[in-house]
């Protein structure tokens, strides 16, 4: 039986299409410390950044693991924590944000240098669901071991934000059974496995699937509460673009947290990064309480418009949306809803 509400996939409810490039990394994400000579000046580089196709799911547990990182680079000889040490933020996603805020709670002072900010970065296409898919875990078994030491920091940390503060919300997921299944999303003390549906309760025709249950994060909300609460405690935002490394010696900071996503490639000569285009299509809003995830073909209800995705084109750096795959995103969910 279908006991939840259908989405209205009409033409009437389409708003626009959107396309996002995610900073993808052969190997996985890079969170380590490196002291580099820029100009005549030493400073330490805490380089954050590669999450690719998750960057919102891992953003909490990365900050944790950035911020310790620079405990260590800021310590007194002691090894006490000297928390009024200056540090820049390189970028304004999602990474940089959570990563400020963190830094913000443990006494640090801090300014966030980029581009683009917040609700203009590709941190605010994402969805976001909360699920660790388009990204390594890791090349190196200590590697994995500290992906999932992440996924359990971020998955605790997202567990405590509310909905009306951060936009954060618990939600069933739904997925047919055809859809891919990874053990390793669930294994690791994070999210409990799926359960089992003989029939999905969604529109369609009749389905056999099953049900997980994660937190979704409404972006454009998320980002906008963790800006304010960077601005309230006091940190800043300055609009700046690096297009050489020396260009950072300028920067007053004796610590610095790269946070440049796919800027790294050309910043830090960092070629395991490659881009990965995802396009969606906006309907109109509709609070329907549910996510639909079959891989890279989902639906979001996000509070600004129910997200239509997608797509996972490695290697694309255009983020032209193809017509070809709008129609074909179109069409998918129409199918699968109809009946
Ligand atoms: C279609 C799509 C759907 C997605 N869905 C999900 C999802 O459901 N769940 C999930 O967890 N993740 C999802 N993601 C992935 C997520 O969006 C990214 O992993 C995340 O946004 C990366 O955040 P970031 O802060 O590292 O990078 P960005 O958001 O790209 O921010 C990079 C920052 O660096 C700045 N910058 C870069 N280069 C320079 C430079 N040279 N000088 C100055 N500033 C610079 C930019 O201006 C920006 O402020 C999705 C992505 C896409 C595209």
């Amino acid at each position: 039986m279908n006991t939840l509400p259908p989405p209205d996939l009409s033409d009437a409810a389409l708003l626009r299409v959107v396309s996002g490039i995610r900073p993808c990394r052969r190997g996985g994400i890079r969170l380590e410390a490196e002291q580099m000579t820029l100009g005549a000046r030493s400073k330490t580089v805490i380089h954050n950044y590669g999450q690719g196709g998750c960057g919102v799911t891992l953003s909490l547990g990365c900050a944790q693991l950035a911020a310790d990182l620079v405990l260590g680079a800021t310590a007194d000889p002691e090894g006490a924590a000297v928390p009024t040490t200056p540090i820049a933020i390189l970028g304004a996603g999602v990474t940089a944000l959570t990563t400020a805020r963190e830094l913000l709670s443990r006494g640090h002072r801090v300014t966030c240098y980029a581009t683009k900010f917040a609700t203009d970065t590709t941190s605010n296409i994402a969805g976001a669901i909360w699920l660790p898919t388009g990204v390594e875990f890791g090349d190196r078994p200590d590697k994995v071991a500290r992906f999932h030491d992440i996924l359990r920091r971020s998955h605790a940390a997202f567990g405590r934000l509310d909905l009306q503060q951060w936009g954060v919300q618990r939600l069933p997921v739904y997925e047919p059974a055809y859809a891919p299944h990874e053990d390793r999303f669930f294994d690791n003390g994070t999210l409990e496995p799926p359960q089992l549906l003989e029939r999905l309760p969604v529109a369609g025709p009749p389905r056999a699937g099953r049900v997980f249950y994660t937190s979704f994060i409404h972006t454009p909300r998320f980002l906008a509460a963790l800006a304010a609460d960077i601005t309230a405690r006091g940190g800043a935002f300055i609009e700046r673009t690096f297009t050489a490394r020396e260009q950072l010696a300028s920067l007053n900071e004796p610590v610095l947290v790269n946070c440049l996503a796919l800027g790294s490639r050309e910043l830090f000569d960092d070629h395991s990064m490659y881009p990965a285009r995802g396009v969606l299509v906006h309907m109109k809003p509709q609070p329907l309480g549910y996510i639909v995830h079959d891989g890279y073909k989902y639906m979001f209800p996000r509070h600004d418009a129910l997200v239509l995705g997608g797509c996972f084109d490695a290697d694309v750096e255009d983020p032209t949306p193809p017509e070809h795959t709008v129609r074909e995103i179109l069409d998918h969910h129409r199918r699968f809803f109809a009946v």
